[in-house]
């Protein structure tokens, strides 16, 4: 299988192409298609396993559809992996105009405010930085949030992300947002946030 089975935008095809992926890795192979599809899925796969473009890719080739602000937000529990999905997504999303911005915790707020206001597609935050926001950035809100990913679910919930992540959850739509949960384990702590979070998911584990 290539990616160009997978029936993505040709901006994506040739983005994969320049970053020297010459298949999907066991991860995309199973969550890029049901995805394609519309499913929520629950990933579960280990940092390496090229787990980012993989949920990066689905929410990009739907983006090339319908460009909208604030289409996306991605859920990290580190600085620095938000850092590394936000590069997965301005080498695969770039080309086709996909902006997309960090919102972590230890940066300035006023700065990233300002970064909020110029309407992102996609951003990649932390949990209680992004919350911030949510309740000080006037003219910030995620009411038209069309995909929510949680990464590294199971390290945001042992950061105790976890009561953040409740309150994240009651402030964007359900109807109409598609959420992708990524973690390397299966615990019964992400078992209940999937359950208060995810409907009908695809589970793809590698
Ligand atoms: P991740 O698991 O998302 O941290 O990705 C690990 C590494 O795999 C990153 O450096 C990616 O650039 C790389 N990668 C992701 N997808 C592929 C692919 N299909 N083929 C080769 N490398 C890939």
């Amino acid at each position: 299988q290539s990616f160009s089975d997978l029936n993505l935008v040709p901006e994506l095809i040739e983005a994969c192409e320049n970053l020297k992926y010459a298949k999907p890795t066991p991860i995309q192979a199973k969550a890029i298609p049901p995805a394609l599809e519309g499913s929520d899925i629950i990933g579960l796969a280990q940092t390496g396993s090229g787990k980012t473009a993989a949920f990066a890719i689905p929410i990009l080739n739907k983006l090339w559809h319908e460009q909208q602000p604030y289409f996306a937000c991605v859920l990290a529990p580190t600085r620095e992996l938000a850092q590394q999905i936000k590069e997965t997504f301005d080498s695969l999303g770039s080309s086709m105009g996909a902006r997309s911005t960090c919102i972590v915790g230890g940066m300035n707020m006023i700065d990233q405010a300002r970064d909020l206001m110029r309407r992102p597609h996609i951003i990649i935050a932390t949990p209680g930085r992004l919350m911030d926001h949510l309740e000080n950035t006037k003219g910030f809100s995620l009411r038209k949030l069309k995909f929510l990913v949680m990464d590294e679910a199971d390290r945001l919930l042992d950061m105790e992300f976890g009561p953040v992540l409740d309150k994240i959850l009651k402030v964007i739509p359900t109807q109409g947002r598609t959420t992708y949960l990524f973690s390397a384990t299966m615990t019964s702590k992400i078992d209940k946030l999937q359950r208060a979070s995810l409907t009908n998911p695809v589970k793809c584990a590698v």
